[in-house]
């Protein structure tokens, strides 16, 4: 591989890997702003996942900086940790019967319309095809 062609394509991979974890901060203060209150929005950590990642492949196989490597190397423990809590939370949502409204686990009752919630009793929601 051509030395100028491997840097250009590992400064490529490094900063599409910055841009992507700094993105990821737009996101939530977006989110945090759009609810007025504090917010983690799911894609906060698929790009702090996605991120890390390309920041490793780039200290790994570029930089071979050993302080950066250890940083990132460990750090998407908890973002993965972060999606596995968010996916059994939406899972363990409760489908209103009477208006179709998503509720949080364990509410006794819609928020929407009064209906009283029965876990698993929940109606699917019809397919749009
Ligand atoms: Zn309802």
């Amino acid at each position: 591989m051509n030395p100028d062609f491997r840097t250009l394509l590992w400064n490529a991979i490094g900063l599409i890997g910055q841009g992507v974890f700094f993105s990821r901060f737009y996101v939530q203060w977006y989110a945090t702003e759009k609810k007025k209150q504090v917010v983690v929005p799911v894609l906060f950590w698929w790009l702090s996942l996605m991120g890390t990642f390309l920041l490793l492949l780039y200290a790994v196989f570029y930089d071979g900086h050993r302080i950066i490597i250890a940083g990132y190397s460990l750090a998407w423990i908890p973002y993965v940790r972060n999606l596995i809590i968010h996916q059994r939370n939406k899972e363990a949502h409760l489908d209103c019967p009477g208006c179709g409204l998503s509720c949080p686990p364990r509410a006794k009752f819609c928020s929407e319309c009064a209906t009283r919630l029965v876990p698993g009793t929940a109606v699917s929601k019809p397919v749009l095809q």
